[in-house]
C-alpha cells in the first residue's frame, strides 16, 4: 500500500468518524430522548420513535390522527384509498372517508368495532367510501353489535346523494344480508345515514359529547362533494377529502391546528409515472384535483399548525419531486402522508411517526353482551339444495357435543342427514 493510499483512507476514515459525531439519530421528541447508556444487554430496548397499535393511551387533551389510505383509487400494498382516522381524548373515534383496501389498516388498529362506528363521507367516489360495505357487514362478524352511522352529502339530484348510495348498497348486499338474519346477532348490520346538503357553507352535521363538525362545500367531480371541519376541546381538524383549491376551504380551515388537502402527483409525473396523456394530465392534475404548487398555495392561505398532504403514490422518487414542487408556494409545516402514519396532536406538540403492524389481527370481544338470534328470520334453503347436503352426522354430532358439554347448551345441527 502506498502512502498516498494510506492517507486517502485515513482522511476518509477521519470524515467518516467526524460526519456521525456531528449528526447523531436526532430524536422526534425531546421528551421521550434516552442517551445511548440506556442501552444494556439484558434489558428492552429503548423507547423507539414507533407507534404500536393499541399500546397508548390517548391523552384527555389529545386527538391522536392515524393515515389509514392516502394513495389511489387503485389500491397497492403499501397505500390503501381515502381513510382517515381521529381519536379523541374522551375516547370519541371518526373515521373520515372509508376508500378501498382501508380495513385491513383499521383492522390493525386493534379497536373494539363498537367504536368504530361513525363514518363521515366526503363524495362517493370509490376510492373514498369503496370500503364501507366491508366495515358495515364485515364489521358484524368482528363483533360491532351497534348500528354503523354514516354522514355524507346530498347530490344535485336525490339519485347523486348519500342516502340514495345506501339504500342501493343495502339492495347489492341483500344476499350477504340474508345469510346473516337469524343466524348471527346481527344488530351491527343496522344503518344509520345522515345525509345533509352539500352546499351547506360551514353547516354544523354533528354535534355530541363536546365534538362538533361542520361540512364545507369541496369542488370535485359533480355537485355533491364536501370537506370535513371537526373541532374538540380547542383542536381544529381538517379533512379536504378531494377537492381543487376552493374559497370555502381556505376561509374555513384558517388556523387549523391539523389541515389535510389532497395533493396530486404533478403533471410531469402523472405522464411519466401513471401513463396520462399530457392532456389528461393537465386536466386531472389540475383542475379536477390539486397540484403541488396548488396544495402549497391553499397551506399558504390557511397557515395551518401541520399541512399534510395525500393522495399520491408516495415512493422515493415522487415524494422528493411533489415536497419541491409544495415549496415553491409554502414553506410552513409540512408531512406528505403515507399508509399508517401516525400524527399526535395537542396544543402544545404535534408528534409524527410511523406504526409497526400486527398482521395477525383478531376481533376485539363484544363490548354488549350477544344476544341469540331469532332463528325464525333465517332463511331456508330450497329442498333442492337441502338435497344436496351431506350432514355426516358421525362426524359432526361430537362436535356438537363437544361444545354443548363445555358452555352447557343445547345446540342441535340443520344438517342431521
Ligand atoms: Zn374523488
Ligand atoms: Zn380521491
Amino acid at each position: 500500500m502506498n502512502n498516498k493510499l494510506i492517507l486517502g483512507i485515513a482522511i476518509g476514515v477521519a470524515v467518516t468518524i467526524a460526519l456521525i459525531v456531528s449528526f447523531p439519530r436526532a430524536p422526534v421528541n425531546t421528551a421521550d430522548a434516552q442517551s445511548s447508556m440506556d442501552w444494556s444487554p439484558t434489558q428492552p430496548a429503548p423507547k423507539l420513535d414507533v407507534y404500536y397499535p393499541g399500546t397508548e393511551a390517548i391523552k384527555p387533551n389529545e386527538m391522536r390522527i392515524v393515515a389509514l389510505g392516502t394513495g389511489m383509487p387503485s389500491v397497492r400494498p403499501k397505500q390503501a384509498a381515502a381513510c382517515w382516522l381521529a381519536e379523541l381524548g374522551n375516547g370519541d373515534k371518526f373515521l373520515f372517508d372509508i376508500g378501498s383496501g382501508c380495513h385491513e389498516r383499521l383492522a390493525a388498529q386493534k379497536i373494539p368495532y363498537d367504536y368504530l362506528n361513525k363514518v363521515f363521507i366526503g363524495h362517493l367516489h370509490v376510492d373514498h367510501m369503496g370500503d364501507l360495505p366491508s366495515l358495515w357487514l364485515g364489521g358484524t362478524v368482528m363483533n360491532r353489535l351497534v348500528p354503523l352511522r354514516v354522514w355524507g352529502p346530498s347530490g344535485a339530484t336525490p339519485e347523486f346523494g348519500t342516502a340514495r348510495s345506501m339504500e342501493n348498497m343495502q339492495k347489492m348486499y341483500v344476499w350477504d344480508i340474508g345469510t346473516r338474519s337469524g343466524v348471527i346477532d346481527f344488530r351491527g348490520g343496522a344503518l344509520e345515514v345522515h345525509e345533509f346538503a352539500f352546499d351547506g357553507v360551514n353547516e354544523i352535521i354533528y354535534n355530541e359529547n363536546g365534538v362538533v363538525v361542520r361540512s364545507i362545500p369541496a369542488v370535485h367531480g359533480l355537485d355533491g362533494a364536501v370537506s370535513f371541519v371537526m373541532e374538540w376541546n380547542g383542536l381544529k381538524f381538517v379533512y379536504g377529502s378531494d377537492t381543487i383549491p376552493n374559497k370555502w376551504y381556505v376561509e374555513y380551515a384558517k388556523d387549523a391546528d391539523v389541515a389535510i388537502h389532497e395533493c396530486f402527483l404533478p403533471p410531469t409525473l402523472l405522464v411519466t409515472k401513471q401513463g396520462f396523456a399530457p392532456m389528461e394530465a393537465l386536466m386531472v392534475g389540475t383542475q379536477g384535483h390539486t397540484s403541488p404548487e396548488q396544495f402549497g398555495k391553499v397551506m399558504s392561505l390557511v397557515e395551518p399548525r401541520l399541512a399534510i398532504g395525500y393522495h399520491f403514490y408516495n415512493d422515493y422518487d415522487t415524494e422528493p419531486e411533489v415536497r419541491k414542487r409544495v415549496r415553491k408556494t409554502y414553506s410552513g409545516p409540512l408531512e406528505l402522508a403515507v399508509d399508517y402514519m401516525v400524527f399526535n396532536v395537542t396544543k402544545d406538540d404535534i408528534r409524527v411517526r410511523m406504526s409497526a403492524i400486527d398482521e395477525e389481527i383478531w376481533p376485539s370481544p363484544a363490548l354488549l353482551k350477544k344476544i341469540p338470534p331469532d332463528t325464525r328470520s333465517a332463511i331456508s334453503f330450497s329442498e333442492f339444495t337441502m338435497s344436496g347436503a351431506l350432514g355426516f352426522p358421525e362426524v359432526v354430532n361430537p362436535i356438537f357435543d363437544e361444545i354443548n358439554e363445555m358452555y352447557g347448551t343445547d345446540i342441535k345441527p340443520i344438517f342431521t342427514q
